[in-house]
């Protein structure tokens, strides 16, 4: 994944938020973006995932724009706002989701998520029923029935305890030497176990620094 020169304002009117951001990942990489609340880091998400566009520069993966049809199917984010059908149930809204990827079957690994996530207990439950937390574990999980080669999260401790922060953990760190590319943003220092092994850079004022 290529971020070249990126600059991002909202309007015509506002500061750039992002200023001339350069990011080069490699297969694998895994990388962890710190900053301040509205230093830009949910915006850099965005823009990496092809969710909002760059005023100037561009982002590539897989040397080809993140919308493009072959890039979306290896993307998974989760962004601060679920991305779930809130009258659906959990199972439906992975169903669906499923679906949409052309995912016929549950393997393993997904199965071993939702284990950890603990999402069964909450399985048949509409989404607009569950508390914020469970919620983000639904949407955890329903950002990886694709099995992505790149998992996005914006702000991993967002609505987390302790015991289901440790198992998301668990989650990033396999699916990170499993060779995937991971992208996290904290406004807060992450533990060890979560950092150990990842790429450090900061956004201050719009600008990333390593
Ligand atoms: P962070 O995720 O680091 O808290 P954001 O990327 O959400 O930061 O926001 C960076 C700046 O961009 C903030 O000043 C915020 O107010 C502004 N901003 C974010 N989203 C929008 C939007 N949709 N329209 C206008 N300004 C926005
Ligand atoms: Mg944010």
């Amino acid at each position: 994944m290529e971020v070249k020169n990126v600059w991002k304002k909202y309007r015509e009117s506002t500061d750039w938020v992002l200023k001339q951001v350069n990011l080069s990942l490699q297969k694998g990489d895994g990388v962890i973006i710190y900053g301040p609340n509205g230093s830009g880091k949910s915006t850099l998400i965005k823009i990496m995932a092809g969710l909002i566009p760059p005023t100037k520069g561009e982002v590539t993966v897989l040397n080809s724009h993140p919308l493009d049809k072959k890039v979306k199917n290896k993307l998974g984010v989760v962004l601060h706002e679920p991305m779930l059908y809130r009258e659906l149930t959990v199972s439906e809204n992975l169903s669906l989701f499923k679906k949409l990827y052309k995912i016929t079957r549950t393997d393993e690994m997904l199965s071993n998520f939702i284990e950890l996530l603990g999402i069964r207990r909450y399985w048949n439950a509409r989404v607009n029923e569950l508390s914020f937390g469970w919620r983000r574990r639904v949407d955890i999980l329903r950002a990886l029935v694709h099995n992505p080669s790149i998992f996005m999260i914006d702000e991993p401790t967002t609505g987390l305890d302790e015991a289901s922060f440790s198992n998301l953990v668990r989650i990033i760190n396999e699916l990170n030497s499993m060779g995937k590319t991971i992208i996290l943003s904290s406004p807060h220092t992450l533990p060890r176990e979560l950092v150990e092994g990842k790429k450090v850079f900061y956004i201050r004022e719009g600008r990333l620094v390593s």
